[in-house]
């Protein structure tokens, strides 16, 4: 059942977040020497991106209404997981949301023919979407005052997959029209510097990592706990 129009009225649009490079910090992440010759090449792109970017992020708060074993139901939408249904055990709230680089900066990494160009717009569009990450966590918690938030993502795990996202965008309405993030058939957002997920009030920290065993992610957050599914997330537990 796709949300109200009344309840749509609650969801929060950041569309101008304010975007700058801490240079010294790319520069590090980058293995850029002082006095590198591609110090200079390096400033004429982050002074395109700061020029261009756009980076945006959308969320909304709805009510955890009911659960069973294996799902809950946000705003009359039934989603199927049971770790989430087991992280929301003791949530009211819940906040998914969607936050982006923005089509600008995408766009204009693909103008970019040099190879070693385009490697360093990808790490500035990283930067862009930490920025709106950011600026979306700062707004909620001034907004909602949640207490510790954690975050599931669909496609981190199986229990939850990428076809979630249907269900995502559906709580959240328009997300094309009010951020420029549009999916796929094959459920992968546009532009590829997006992130979407839930939020969720949480007594004890979560992170998809402790649960995934893939090796050498270097997005990983936290280390892989092999005992963790069976033991908080179990049918018996
Ligand atoms: S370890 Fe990497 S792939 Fe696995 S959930 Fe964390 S970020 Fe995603």
């Amino acid at each position: 059942m796709p949300p109200s129009q009344a309840n749509l009225s609650t969801v929060k649009v950041l569309a101008n977040i304010p975007f700058q490079v801490d240079r010294a910090v790319l520069r590090h992440q980058l293995r850029l020497k002082p006095g590198s010759h591609h110090l200079a090449e390096l400033d004429r792109l982050v002074d395109q991106a700061e020029q261009i970017a756009k980076p945006k992020a959308m969320f909304r708060m709805v009510y955890v209404e009911d659960k069973g074993e294996n799902w809950v139901q946000l705003d009359g939408r039934r989603l199927t997981s049971r770790i989430l249904r087991i992280n929301l055990e003791e949530a009211q709230r819940a906040f998914p949301f969607v936050a982006t680089a923005g089509v600008e900066l995408e766009r204009w990494s693909k103008t970019l023919s040099d190879l070693l160009h385009r490697f360093w717009a990808d790490v500035i569009q990283e930067v862009a979407l930490e920025t709106a990450r950011r600026a979306l966590h700062q707004d909620l918690v001034q907004r909602f005052h949640p207490g510790l938030l954690s975050e599931m993502h669909p496609g981190s795990l199986d229990d939850w997959p990428l076809s979630a996202q249907d269900d995502l965008f559906a709580l959240l309405g328009d997300v094309e029209g009010n951020i420029g993030v549009s999916m796929t058939e094959s459920k992968l957002m546009f532009p590829v510097k997006s992130v979407s997920g839930i939020a969720f009030p949480t007594q004890t920290h979560f992170t998809s990592c402790q649960l995934c065993p893939r090796e050498n992610c270097r997005a990983r957050q936290a280390p892989f706990d092999a005992n963790l599914f069976e033991e908080r997330y179990g049918l018996s537990g």
